[in-house]
């Protein structure tokens, strides 16, 4: 498989939740104990160029920025030591988030799918070489919404890193080349409304740019 082409040929997003301890608190959640997962489905993906949209019921879509781990060999109960053999390379990605509808969910105890699933919640880059990325654990990664920086974080802070993730993930999941792992977000996050221009980046990596439809 042509790893690069994950967009159209990986068959999961597993995300994990509150990974930077500042991002946990601003939003009033405990720092996790072990790994916050949950999934998005691959017609989530958006690539530049096109626009990303309010889901039904959103009066609050909030931006995260996230750097996306890109699995290029399979593995089940991978362990720690061996987890980085599988990353094939890496992206930069948003997980837009409708925040209102996870406030909901949250209250009721249900599941997160619809504020965090729909078409459009995962706007992504072109793929980034393994090889590029000299250590995965020292990447600034920013945002700005209409020019202003809004999140600027570095990879250092995650709470567990990318081998952990990996294993930890593959315990119950068998991870595919193309799939792809989204690590968490720095603090920052915050809305975005219709016509805003939200522009991302990775080191000196890359950098891309999207726009919320009108
Ligand atoms: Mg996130």
């Amino acid at each position: 498989m042509n790893i690069s082409k994950f967009v159209e040929l990986g068959k999961k997003i597993v995300c994990v939740g509150r990974n930077y301890a500042e991002h946990a608190t601003e939003l009033g959640n405990k720092v996790p104990t072990e790994p916050l997962l949950f999934l998005k489905p691959t017609t989530a993906y958006l690539s530049e160029g096109n626009k990303i949209k309010m889901p039904p019921g959103c009066t609050d879509l909030h931006h995260e920025v996230e750097l996306g781990v890109v699995i290029g060999t399979k593995g089940t109960d991978i362990p720690v030591e061996s987890a980085m053999d599988h990353v094939g390379g890496y992206a930069l990605a948003l997980d837009m988030t409708a925040r209102n509808l996870q406030d909901a969910a949250k209250k009721k105890g249900h599941p997160w799918t619809l504020a965090k699933a729909f078409d459009t919640s995962c706007p992504v880059s072109k793929f980034v070489e393994k090889e590029r990325v000299q250590n995965v654990h020292n990447v600034r990664l920013w945002l700005s919404v209409n020019g202003d920086i809004r999140q600027d974080g570095n990879t250092s802070d995650m709470i567990f890193k990318v081998p952990t993730l990996i294993s930890y993930i593959s315990r119950s999941m068998t991870l595919e080349p193309g799939d792809m792992i989204l690590t968490g977000t720095p603090s920052g996050v915050g809305p975005v409304k219709s016509g805003d221009v939200i522009v991302a980046g990775l080191d000196q990596l890359m950098e891309m740019s999207f726009s919320v439809a009108e």
